[in-house]
């Protein structure tokens, strides 16, 4: 290994640490709170980053890996699935209906379904590959026109849609809070949509505020920058 690369596996193994041990501290903090194990999924979100600091992670042992980009990812991960049968990934970005083939084929979680449209064409493609997939709802929490994700109002009615009509193994919700506001209204407005649909996984949470989501009963947080350093633009 030269030194630069043994250099950036050590800081990445390090951030890993790092986080690892802050998301422990919420753990433990949210158990004193509530009296509830909730253990929490680190989704390593590696989009944009270049291939030594994604080595380094698989080095440093994680699995679980978060892209936004059908056609970046399978460039990224068919070939090291080949050498990492025990990988996870899940899909953070918004899906095109024209990409469900090649995102079900690659991917274990799909975090962003939003649309009925969308939801059927999961549904039947998962049905041709025979490929039984985990999905979450993308909710649009701060009802921001350039974002995806349902709004909140019409969470019920499509997760039911998407369960009973689509054929969606739903288990989730996931949202990105507003820049400008703050993140702990819409994790606590996530959370009271979970609750009421009986669903126990929650992707909330990012490098600023991962803490705070596993305050409001994150079970997923997909971290990016605080483990890989800044993105390629
Ligand atoms: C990029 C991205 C992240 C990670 O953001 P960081 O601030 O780098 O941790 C998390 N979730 C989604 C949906 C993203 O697109």
């Amino acid at each position: 290994m030269s030194d630069e690369i043994s250099k950036t596996h050590s800081v990445i193994a390090d951030n890993l640490a790092a986080i690892h041990d802050k998301i422990a501290a919420a753990e433990a903090a949210y158990k004193t709170q509530t009296g509830l194990d909730r253990p929490v999924t680190l989704v390593a979100v590696s989009k944009r980053q270049p291939d030594d600091r994604i080595d380094a992670a698989l080095g440093a042992g994680q699995r679980v890996f978060g892209e936004n980009r059908v056609q970046e990812a399978q460039g990224r991960w068919v070939p090291r699935r080949d050498r990492h049968a025990d990988l996870t990934l899940h899909l953070i970005g918004p899906l095109q209906t024209n990409k469900t083939a090649d995102a079900v084929a690659l991917f274990d979680v799909i975090e962003v379904v939003d649309r009925p449209k969308l939801a059927k064409a999961l549904g039947d493609e998962m049905i041709r590959q025979n490929r039984q997939l985990d999905c979450y709802i993308q909710v649009n929490t701060g009802k921001e026109a350039q974002k995806s994700g349902i709004p909140p109002e019409d969470a019920d009615d499509f997760i039911a849609y998407c369960r009973d009509e689509a054929g969606l193994n739903i288990t989730g919700l996931m949202c990105i809070p507003p820049n400008d506001e703050e993140a702990a209204m819409h994790f606590a407005l996530l959370q009271t949509i979970a609750k009421r649909n009986h669903l126990s996984i929650l992707s909330m949470g990012m490098s600023d505020d991962f803490e705070e989501a596993v305050a409001f009963g994150a079970t997923a947080v997909r971290i990016g920058s605080a483990i890989f350093g800044a993105r390629d633009s």
